[in-house]
């Protein structure tokens, strides 16, 4: 569990149930498609999930929301200042946008998954992390595309951070390199965001191309993805 989100439950818990023992809990975002937040009580669990658009919010406001949803579940009243602290959050245009587009990408395209027939990107991705990063990347959500797009072979989307690669590569005649390849490319778009050069996007900078010549067996992955 988010270390972060179980100190604020504890805490917020503590605030409004002092002399009560801290019950057993799980704290998570969850991809809701809209700002949902939820709080059960299953067999003496308290379950809480907050919308993952309130997953880079400051603390005063996931504090605010624990409370609102602490408090309901007890019964307790709440505090003013926190229902007015996550009212204003809501409410604000960043959120707002934020929701428009998730329902936009949730509603459009169903998430995949990571795991294929043949190849799993997670594991492909934590391999290459290993070999090539230390281990130090924070891995992305890794899913394969709906659709056997030959368009679009492969894309980092920075909105949901999502590495997202076509189906077409989860098939038993297609070498593990050029999978690797697809992904390393778009590692390497985690790491060198796109730079505005005067009105110019410069997605594919100087050191990202020097940084792909690293990955093995490139010469080859990009012939057999000409060839398909
Ligand atoms: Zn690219």
């Amino acid at each position: 569990m988010n270390p972060r989100l179980s100190n604020l439950f504890e805490q917020v818990y503590r605030e409004l149930r002092p002399r009560a023992p801290l019950p057993e809990f799980e704290v998570r975002f969850f991809p809701f498609s809209n700002l949902n937040n939820t709080i059960r009580l299953r067999q003496g669990r308290v379950l809480v999930r907050l919308s993952d658009l309130l997953e880079g919010a400051p603390e005063p406001v996931l504090h605010a929301i624990l409370h609102i949803l602490i408090a309901k579940l007890y019964r307790k009243e709440i505090d003013e200042a926190h229902a007015a602290r996550y009212r204003k959050i809501a409410g604000t245009q960043a959120i707002t946008e934020k929701m428009r587009l998730i329902r936009q990408m949730r509603g459009r395209k169903r998430i995949a998954g990571a795991s294929g027939v043949h190849y799993h990107l997670e594991e492909i991705f934590e391999d290459l992390n290993q070999r090539f990063f230390h281990g130090l990347m924070g891995r992305p959500q890794m899913t394969w595309s709906n659709g056997h797009s030959r368009y679009s072979l492969g894309h980092y989307d920075p909105a949901h951070n999502t590495i997202v690669v076509s189906k077409i590569f989860d098939q038993p005649h297609v070498p593990r390199y050029a999978i690797e390849y697809l992904v390393y490319h778009e590692m390497l778009h985690l790491r060198h965001p796109v730079k505005m050069r005067g009105s110019r996007r410069c997605v594919h900078s100087k050191a990202f191309q020097e940084e792909e010549k690293l990955c093995p067996q490139l010469a080859e992955a990009k012939r057999f993805l000409k060839g398909l």
